[in-house]
Formats: structure tokens, C-alpha cells, sequence
């Protein structure tokens, strides 16, 4: 007989059910701790291990993680914590994806493992520290995955929300009969007109730089929105822009009226020449302007 104590979060009844169907009946004892009693011999402990060891790297590990992360970031919403850890954990392990140096499949054997040595020492585990000592690293960067998704998904959020505005904005201005193109590259972006000549705005420009976080991608859309051409032809030499890229914001504020370039003389040659020494993603999307809304070096 084996007696396993659980936790309040952890479920001892599914857990009961799951040992009694592979042949080792097993009820609840309900108290503080609850237990899950399991009657079984010697020759059913490495099945009991796995069962116990999947619900480790599963539901408690989960549960492990929401409390880590819910601690750390007190403002978000447990259900959507409780989600992205739930995913987290789906993902790393229908991917194989290494936890800590070890994907969740070899952690559940070594804890099962390490299960079994435990049911020949003492009937009697207490799931809970025995979780704790041997996953901690684990739950450790499943955490900080977990934050990771939930910044990056506000981040989406933000970036909907400013679409959203921009695309107001751009609904408030007159349409023009005119045709803009614009340039996205490595260093910069640019806006001409149908002919080639650029397209600038001094009054723009010098408000804009009285504001120190203003970027040339700011003063291109304020340009564009102001200007409200029937079309925009964009000229994306820079494809690997960190998200998001000018050129996808571009689409996505004016829609049907924004067209891709299907690759132009300019779009190829930024391409060729940014492909050695192009910025690193690592930089970040927002670079201030110090210069105006032009090419670095034209040809
Ligand atoms: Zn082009």
C-alpha cells in the first residue's frame, strides 16, 4: 500500500481514477493534507510512479507556475496567466521543447524514477516538496516563458489599439488622388511620389523633432495619413524588420489601398546591400530621427 499526500489544488480524485484503471486501486482520504490511498504491491510501483509523475509535470506543475507568475505580476488576470501556462506546457511538451536542459518527458521519467526509490524507502509521499525539490528549475523558466507570452501578447494588444486609432485618424482626412510610394529599409524609410521626387513636410518634421522619441516611421505614417493618397505602393527592402514591421503597419492602416512592390531596381539593391551588415532584430523597432524623412545616401 502506498499513500500519497496531495495538495488541495491537485486533483486526488482523477488522480485515484487513473491508478485504479491501470490495476492499482486507489481512493481519496479527504483532510488536511487530502490523500489518495493506493493499494498495490512492489510490482505496480513504476506504474504508479508514471501516473504520479505525469500528474507532476502536468497539473502541478502548471499550478506551480500560475503561482509563481501571479506573485511576480500581481495586475494580470489569473484565468489568462492560468491559459498561457496551460499552453506553455501543452506546447513544450507536444514539441519536445527542452525545459531547463531536459524536455518534460525526460523530466517525468527522472521523476519517476526517483519515485520509485522514494515508495522503497516509505509508503508515505508527500507530493508536494517532492515536486518542489525536484522541479523547481523547471517551473523557473516555464514561468518566465509564461511571462514572456503574456508581455508579448500585450504588446499585440497595443499595437491593435494604435492601428485602431491611426485607421480613425486616416478616416477623418479627405482621400487624395494621389500616388505615394514608400520605401522600408535597414536604415531608414522614405516616401516619394509617383515620379520619384521626395515627399517631406517641413511643418511636420519640425514638430517632430522637438520630440526626442519620435522615429522616421512615425513622421512617414503622420505624412501618409495627412496626405491620405488613394494608393501607397510599399517598397519592402527590409522583410526581416523586428514585428512589427513598417511595412505590415502600413498594409494594415490603409488596407486595400496599400500595394506591394513586386520588386523594384530600389527594392533589390536595398536588399543586396542590407543583406551583410543588416541590424540585428535585437535593436529594437524604434530608432529615434536625427536627420529628415530622406534617404542616408541616395544611389
Ligand atoms: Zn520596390
Amino acid at each position: 500500500m502506498l499513500i500519497l499526500e496531495l495538495t488541495s489544488d491537485l486533483d486526488g480524485v482523477g488522480l485515484a481514477g487513473r491508478l485504479t484503471e491501470c490495476g492499482a486501486a486507489s481512493y481519496v482520504v479527504s483532510g488536511d493534507p487530502p490523500r489518495v490511498v493506493c493499494e498495490c504491491g512492489s510490482a505496480l510501483f513504476g506504474r504508479v510512479a508514471q501516473l504520479v509523475a505525469g500528474m507532476m509535470t502536468r497539473e502541478w506543475l502548471q499550478a506551480r507556475v500560475v503561482q509563481r507568475v501571479c506573485r511576480m505580476e500581481p495586475l494580470w488576470s489569473a484565468e489568462e496567466v492560468q491559459f498561457q501556462a496551460l499552453v506553455e506546457i501543452c506546447e513544450s511538451r507536444l514539441h519536445g521543447r527542452p525545459v531547463a536542459g531536459h524536455t518534460l518527458d525526460e523530466w517525468q521519467s527522472s521523476l519517476a524514477r526517483a519515485l520509485v526509490s522514494q515508495f522503497r524507502r516509505s509508503l508515505v509521499v508527500a507530493v508536494d516538496p517532492f515536486a518542489c525539490f525536484r522541479l523547481h528549475k523547471a517551473a523557473v523558466e516555464i514561468a518566465e516563458r509564461v511571462r514572456n507570452r503574456l508581455m508579448a501578447s500585450a504588446l499585440e494588444d497595443e499595437y491593435e489599439e494604435s492601428l485602431a486609432m491611426l485607421r480613425y485618424m486616416l478616416d477623418e482626412q479627405p482621400l487624395h488622388e494621389a500616388e505615394l510610394h514608400v520605401y522600408v529599409t535597414p536604415e531608414g524609410v522614405w516616401i516619394t511620389d509617383a515620379e520619384g521626387a521626395f515627399v517631406s513636410d517641413e511643418q511636420i518634421e519640425r514638430v517632430a523633432l522637438q520630440d526626442e522619441d519620435v522615429t522616421t516611421e512615425d513622421l512617414a505614417m503622420t505624412i501618409l495619413i495627412t496626405r491620405s493618397p488613394w494608393r501607397i505602393v510599399v517598397h519592402d527592402a527590409y522583410p526581416g524588420a523586428p514585428w512589427p514591421s513598417f511595412a505590415e503597419t502600413v498594409s494594415r492602416v490603409f488596407g486595400d489601398r496599400a500595394i506591394r512592390c513586386e520588386g523594384c531596381s530600389t527594392c533589390w539593391s536595398a536588399r543586396t546591400s542590407s543583406g551583410s551588415g543588416r541590424r540585428g532584430t535585437s535593436e529594437g523597432r524604434v530608432r529615434p530621427i536625427r536627420r529628415r524623412l530622406a534617404p542616408d545616401s541616395p544611389g
